[in-house]
């Protein structure tokens, strides 16, 4: 195929491991993001085969000092090249810790059809045997394929697709390091050739009520987490200073009588509480009777909740209408 005829996919690149340099054939103590993104694509054997790409670098950090700032610079740019007719898909090379976090804040920001899909590595650019450049090819031509589009933000790790919605981290260091737990993956990809069997129903993309396009900074939530005889201050500090706050609670959503009291004492001020679970998987229930501001995350893990209810605090601040939004997306 000539270049003309090739698909136009743009591969954002923010940093992580899948950019990590380090010693020769070491898997730990490296730099994550040592190398910018034209390096990484220039990298991968036969890349440039399977798209026409277009490199662009929006950070190149480790992904735990990924800032909203990224996130809205992502989400923008995305929003800004999706409108040109030339480009079929995006790509986004990020780190492991906190991919799902931005694939899910992307998944509720995009607006568009064309597939957008984030992956990374757990092994260095510079390790034996790195499974970077994989996944990158992988995710390159699930972003040209055609059957990728309308299926919201997805993940492809190890040869597997995931929702944003669910994906999750699930290991350390293993390299096969991504799974969505009781929901599975959305599919396989084997070579250039994606396999879905799934969609996800929740809201996303174009579906999506959330529109960023004047926020410079979102609302502020924090996460605190249950544990044997966790401090009942420590939510009290938790919760007055942010404008809502996600409760990572025990089995389903469970804590201490002590915690549950002071959580009680937060009715009056009326900002939202969002229980979720520590546990990976199953859904928090709720089926005690709670205060007027409290309601369930659902199936989604804390952090994920977070990004939901931030992005509700930029719609309403009205607790019926968060309930609604958690039940949707
Ligand atoms: N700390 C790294 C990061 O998230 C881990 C990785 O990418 O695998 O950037």
């Amino acid at each position: 195929m000539s270049k003309k005829d090739l698909q136009k996919v743009v591969i954002l690149g923010t940093g992580g491991t899948i950019a990590g340099v380090g010693e020769p054939g070491m898997t730990t103590g490296y730099f994550s993001g040592g190398m910018d993104i034209e390096a990484l694509i220039t990298g991968v054997p036969g890349l440039k085969d399977l798209a026409w790409l277009i490199g662009e670098q929006i950070a190149n950090v480790n992904s735990d000092d990924i800032t909203q700032e990224d996130w809205l610079r992502l989400t923008r740019r995305i929003n800004e090249l999706a409108q040109r007719d030339d480009i079929a898909g995006f790509v986004i090379t990020h780190g492991t810790d906190t991919l799902e976090e931005t694939a899910f804040f992307l998944n509720l920001t995009v607006k568009t059809k064309k597939p957008v899909v984030i992956t990374g590595a757990m092994r260095p650019a510079t390790a034996l045997s790195p499974d970077g450049p994989f996944n990158l090819y992988q995710a390159v031509a699930l972003a040209a394929s055609p059957k990728a589009v309308g299926k919201g933000v997805l993940a492809v790790f190890s040869d597997a697709i995931y929702s944003a919605r669910d994906v999750q981290k699930g290991s350390t260091f293993h390299v096969d390091a991504f799974s969505s737990d009781d929901f599975g993956c959305l599919g396989y990809i084997r070579d250039t050739k994606p396999y879905f069997y799934n969609a996800p129903v929740k809201k996303h993309t174009i579906d999506s009520e959330f529109d960023l396009s004047d926020f410079t900074e979102l609302p502020k939530v924090a996460i605190s987490y249950f544990h044997v005889d966790a401090d009942p201050e420590t939510l009290r500090f938790q919760y007055m200073k942010s404008d809502g706050l996600i409760i990572a609670g025990a089995g389903n959503g469970e804590m201490s009588l002590k915690w549950e009291q002071e959580m009680r004492n937060f009715e009056q001020f009326g900002k939202p509480i969002v229980i979720t679970s520590r546990i990976h998987d199953g859904i928090v229930t709720l089926h005690r009777p709670v205060p007027s501001n409290v309601l369930s995350g659902d199936t989604l893990n804390p952090q994920k909740a977070r990004i939901l209810l931030m992005l509700a605090l930029t719609k309403t601040n009205d607790i019926q209408s968060i309930r609604d939004i958690f039940e949707s997306y």
